[in-house]
């Protein structure tokens, strides 16, 4: 025992991942409402008779106690869960509906690349990401929009937000036509790179719309102008993250729109790795349910 005395303490958090710890604990990856994303040993998990396993799941959304230095300064910065309640296990609910189920792994993931530093509280990130797993286990709006709109309003809390309403160069208002990753998203003819795409207007315009949660211009969008917003959404989250994201390849999108993606976004994706069985697998651990 280290030399100093654990806290108890209280959270209501998201699980975004969980991972094998030895033979029957697991580590448990947590966004938290008031401190941040951390990690907790979930000790005896494994075990048939544990009641914290099926609550501990992926996606799910719990309260927690939690054993450590909530501030993280003192001891291990691995906390060990010591109660946990459900309050809406949306994870169950996507098992065996993989669309879904890979749409929560790309927003569980995100989240997690969205919070590089532990304990840093980010409530208005928590507050997202509980607010597009309960959309996605509604079911209410299509799996894509909730996923993009997720990422859109993801990167808009980093600063990476695309320009939409106005040039991303000059900062001109109006809803130019041509858009390019690497100048920051929409531009005047003035301000157009070389290699920018020119996506349909009602693409910039479905953007827009789940930028700021206009769900009846959302839901109204065409399939075809759905998934190039998908490929724009996807090359710029890619363009500002240092490493890619592995779930998000996954995501059923249907069929790929033609040169949605602008060549000079692309380069940042590099090489999908073979599909995700650390995360698909961790995720789908049923043997622990009660
Ligand atoms: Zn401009």
């Amino acid at each position: 025992m280290a030399g100093y005395r654990r806290q108890l303490y209280r959270d209501d958090a998201v699980v975004l991942r969980v991972q094998k710890l030895g033979e029957s604990d697991r580590i448990i990856t947590l966004l938290t409402r008031r401190h941040g994303r951390l990690r907790a040993v979930a000790r005896g998990i494994r075990r048939t008779t544990s009641k914290f396993g099926a609550r501990l799941e992926p996606f799910g959304h719990v309260d927690l106690q939690l054993a450590g230095d909530p501030k993280g300064n003192q001891g291990s910065s691995l906390h060990t869960v010591s109660q946990v309640e459900g309050i809406d296990l949306y994870g169950k609910r996507f098992l065996g509906d993989y669309p879904r189920y890979t749409a929560a792994s790309a927003i569980a993931e995100t989240a997690e690349r969205l919070t590089p530093v532990e304990r840093e509280p980010s409530l208005r990130l928590f507050q997202l990401t509980l607010g597009a797993l309960r959309a996605l286990a509604d079911g209410g709006h299509a799996t894509t929009l909730v996923l993009d709109a997720y990422l859109l309003r993801g990167m808009a809390l980093a600063g990476w937000a695309p320009a939409l309403t106005a040039c991303a160069v000059c900062g001109t208002p109006g809803r130019h036509r041509a858009f390019s990753v690497p100048a920051g998203g929409a531009v005047c003819p003035d301000c157009r790179p070389p290699g920018a795409a020119h996506p349909a207007p009602a693409t910039i315009d479905l953007m827009s719309a789940l930028a700021t949660g206009d769900w009846r211009v959302a839901d109204a969008a065409e399939s075809g102008v759905r998934r190039e917003c998908s490929g724009l959404v996807a090359a710029h989250l890619q363009w500002h993250l240092e490493r890619a994201l592995r779930s998000l390849p996954l995501v059923d999108r249907g069929a790929p729109a033609a040169g949605a993606v602008p060549p000079s976004g692309g380069g940042a994706a590099g090489p999908v790795p073979p599909p995700v069985a650390g995360a698909v697998a961790d995720g789908a651990s049923r043997e622990m349910t009660e």
